[in-house]
C-alpha cells in the first residue's frame, strides 16, 4: 500500500471516528436528562459521556499531530445510529429498553471501528497512535461489557415498575 494512501484511510477513519463521537453523544445527552426511574443508567451514561469527551480530544490530538486541519470536520451523522436513537424516543414507555439495544449496538459500532483503525495504524506506520486509540477502545469495550452485564437489571425493574403502574417513566 502507498504511503499516501494508508495516511489517507488512516485520516478518514479518524475524522469518520470524531464523527461518531459526536454521535454518541448526541444519543446519550438526550437520554441521561429523561431517566428518571433508572438512576445506575444515568449515573453510568454520565460516566461515558464524559469518556467521550476525552476520546474526542484524543482524537483531535491524533489529527493535530497529523497536521490535519481540524475546521474540515463534518461530523455528518450516521444514518444506521440515527435511526436507532429515533427509534428510543418513542412514548411507547419501554424507552429504556430500546435505547439499551441502541447504546449496547452502538458501543460495539465504536469497537468496530477502534479495531479497524488501530490495524490501520499498526500497518500504516502510525505506530505512535496507537496508545491513544488503544484508549478509546478500552473505554468502548468496558461500556460494551456494562450494557451486556445490566440488560437483565434494567429489563427486570422495567417490568417490576410497569407492574406497578409506573407505565411511561425512562
Ligand atoms: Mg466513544
Ligand atoms: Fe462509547
Amino acid at each position: 500500500m502507498a504511503e499516501t494512501e494508508t495516511r489517507s484511510i488512516f485520516v478518514t477513519g479518524l475524522k469518520n471516528a470524531h464523527a461518531m463521537e459526536n454521535q454518541a453523544l448526541s444519543i446519550m445527552k438526550p437520554q441521561v436528562k429523561r431517566i428518571e426511574n433508572y438512576p445506575e443508567v444515568a449515573r453510568k451514561l454520565e460516566q461515558h459521556i464524559r469518556e467521550t469527551e476525552g476520546q474526542i480530544t484524543r482524537l483531535e490530538e491524533v489529527l493535530d499531530s497529523l497536521s490535519e486541519d481540524r475546521s474540515m470536520l463534518k461530523d455528518v451523522a450516521l444514518s444506521f445510529t440515527g435511526s436507532m436513537a429515533a427509534m428510543g424516543h418513542s412514548i411507547a414507555g419501554d424507552e429504556i429498553l430500546k435505547n439499551s439495544f441502541a447504546n449496547f449496538a452502538f458501543e460495539n459500532y465504536e469497537i468496530a471501528a477502534y479495531k479497524s483503525l488501530i490495524t490501520i495504524a499498526d500497518l500504516g506506520g502510525f505506530p505512535g497512535h496507537v496508545a491513544a486509540l488503544k484508549a478509546n477502545l478500552d473505554e468502548e469495550m468496558a461500556m460494551a461489557k456494562w450494557l451486556d452485564e445490566n440488560l437483565r437489571s434494567v429489563t427486570v425493574k422495567f417490568a417490576s415498575l410497569k407492574e406497578a403502574g409506573e407505565t411511561a417513566k425512562v
